[in-house]
């Protein structure tokens, strides 16, 4: 479509939404379609939260925000960061956006000039790429693979680093692999940072509270280089508010006010009922959240038992998040019904289609051999959904 600008055109859909999208379809028809697609908690958002949106409505929360959020807001999200994470900021240096999405792109746009390098290890998330792209930055991947437990070494990342790398990307625990990294394993990709001044390094810790292994371990606790990790994180995942759009990050002040400049300009804060939320979610304990990791960790186990029982799809147990990222190339070159299955994704079409599980191509997180199965689900329909899986697989010849 020529009439589009260039930038749009050359964007890709987001694959999570798409198959989401597809699958919502199939639903509409009446299928019994099982969504292992979208990667948010089938959680309800907790009830203390809910009551302070609907108070915020009646107490007519209802006029713009600043545009980088309440500070009552931004001063919960420093005390969250100093009591659970052990960080120091300022309230001045949060900047309150539409979901972590938002904070993501801003940092991006607000750091990346067209043709400078962004180090992003791979599997990353499905929009890091494009945001890149939209800032006209040059991705540069560095492989991390499922022998290595989906995690990058510090001399990976020293060979990927040049004259011209301005920011590096991650997220920990990991979506698609729910691989975390721990404290020590940071520390080594920090001593690295610490050689190159003029790097800086998103860290999506939007995870942060689905993490079966140890205590979350930031970048940003690293003094040396602590200035210039920009932190992601929000309220979508820890307290199932992915509809209520809450995210934020916390960065040095330059980088903040950039944040703000760009957001005044663009979208203006977000929700004033959300943002009341959002802060009675921060001023509340984190029973909800534990109860909802120990939630996610008993289905992983199920999920991991019955996955690794289906013949030819490699799996390892992933340590956060929600998420499997299995290996099945395997089934590439076998058909069914004539229709040969190529790549992840004809093998992400054929799954919707003959077991109506849906679950999104690899190759969207930069590996092209694995799928991502989310298991944000009941445990009944997990059970269902690999058993329709395994039989779909086996008709392929
Ligand atoms: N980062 C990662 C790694 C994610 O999986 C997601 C998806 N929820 C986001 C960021 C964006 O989250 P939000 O809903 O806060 O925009
Ligand atoms: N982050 C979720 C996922 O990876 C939600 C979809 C999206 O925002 O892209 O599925």
């Amino acid at each position: 479509m020529t009439f589009l600008s260039k930038r749009i055109n050359n964007l890709s859909e987001s694959q999570t939404i798409k198959m989401a999208k597809l699958g919502r379809e199939l639903t509409a028809k009446g299928i019994d379609v099982i969504n292992l697609s979208f990667g948010e908690p089938d959680f309800f958002t907790p009830e203390h939260v809910k009551e302070a949106a609907k108070k915020a409505i009646d107490e007519n929360y209802s006029y713009y925000t600043p545009v980088s959020g309440y500070p009552e807001l931004r001063k919960a999200i420093v005390e969250k960061l100093k009591n659970e994470n052990g960080l120091t900021y300022t309230f001045d240096q949060i900047v309150v956006s539409t979901g972590a999405k938002q904070s993501l792109a801003n940092a991006v746009m607000c750091l990346v000039n067209p043709g400078e390098e962004v180090i992003v290890p791979t599997p990353y998330w499905v929009s890091y790429s494009e945001m890149i792209k939209l800032a006209e930055g040059e991705t540069v991947f560095i492989n991390a693979t499922v022998e290595n437990d989906f995690k990058i070494t510090a001399d990976q990342l020293e060979a990927a680093i040049t004259p011209n790398t301005k920011l590096f990307m991650f997220s920990s625990p990991c979506n698609p692999t729910g691989s975390v990294y721990s404290h020590e394993e940071l520390a080594s990709l920090a001593a690295v940072f610490e050689k190159h001044p003029n790097i800086y390094i998103i860290s999506d810790e939007i995870y942060e509270h689905i993490n079966f292994v140890d205590k979350h371990a930031s970048i940003a606790s690293f003094d040396a280089i602590k200035d210039r990790v920009i932190i992601i994180n929000g309220f979508s995942k820890a307290y199932a508010m992915t509809g209520w759009r809450v995210g934020y990050m916390a960065s040095n002040t330059e980088i903040a006010n950039a944040c703000d400049k760009l957001q005044g300009q663009i979208t203006s804060g977000t929700s004033s009922i959300s943002q009341r939320a959002a802060l009675a979610a921060y001023q509340s304990s984190l029973d909800s959240v534990v109860e909802m990791k120990n939630e996610f960790r008993k289905r992983r186990d199920l999920v991991y038992g019955l996955l690794k029982e289906v013949p030819g799809v490699k799996v390892n147990l992933p340590d956060g998040a929600f998420y499997f990222f299995p290996e099945v190339k395997e089934y590439f070159g076998k058909s069914f019904d004539g229709k040969v299955i190529t790549n992840a994704e004809d093998l992400c079409l054929y799954l919707l289609n003959e077991a109506h599980v849906s679950t999104v191509t690899g190759e969207a997180f930069g590996n092209e051999d694995c799928i991502r199965i989310s298991y944000a689900a009941a445990e009944e329909q997990l059970i269902k959904a690999v058993s329709r899986i395994k039989e779909a697989l086996a008709k392929l010849s």
